[in-house]
């Protein structure tokens, strides 16, 4: 089994797409291990966000990640990591993630694209350590 850090983005909780993306998760099979509603700072922002600092579109990112509360999660299940990307579709809800996935549903704009799920192992142990100091790794 394994573990994987997700995030339900600004865009998600203001449109009122919590329920919608907790139930795929659910109905998927992966299970709940953590689960929280959390203002993000900068300096968390830029943390999880470091490998894109170079990247021209940074600043933005930054900017709206922190324009409100997100829901963060830690998922448990087989294949957790790619389950969850599955699920979600993607990078660009438009050209990449197909109809029936979160971000093929939902979104327009490759920015404003829902969700997060880390890409890797590495990441998932990162990212929840991140997102979750007190998590038992
Ligand atoms: P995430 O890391 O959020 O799960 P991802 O792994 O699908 O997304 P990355 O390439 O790691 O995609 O990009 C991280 C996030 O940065 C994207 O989810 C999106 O919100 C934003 N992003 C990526 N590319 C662009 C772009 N060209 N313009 C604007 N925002 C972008």
């Amino acid at each position: 089994t394994e573990q994987t850090l997700v995030l339900i983005k600004p865009d998600g909780v203001a449109r009122g797409l919590v329920g919608e993306v907790l139930t795929r998760i659910e109905r998927k099979g992966l299970k709940i291990k953590a689960l929280e509603l959390k203002n993000v700072s900068e300096t968390l922002a830029g943390e999880h966000y470091a490998e894109h600092a170079e990247r021209p579109f940074f600043g933005s990112l930054i900017e709206f990640i922190t324009s409100g509360p997100v829901v963060a999660a830690v998922l448990e299940g087989p294949r957790a990591i790619a389950a969850f990307r599955q699920i979600a579709g993607g990078t660009d809800p438009v050209e990449k993630a197909v109809p029936g996935s979160i971000r093929g549903d939902f979104a327009l704009e490759t920015q404003y694209n829902l969700v997060h799920g880390s890409d890797s192992p590495e990441s998932a142990k990162r990212e929840i350590a991140l997102w979750f100091p007190e998590h038992p790794a």
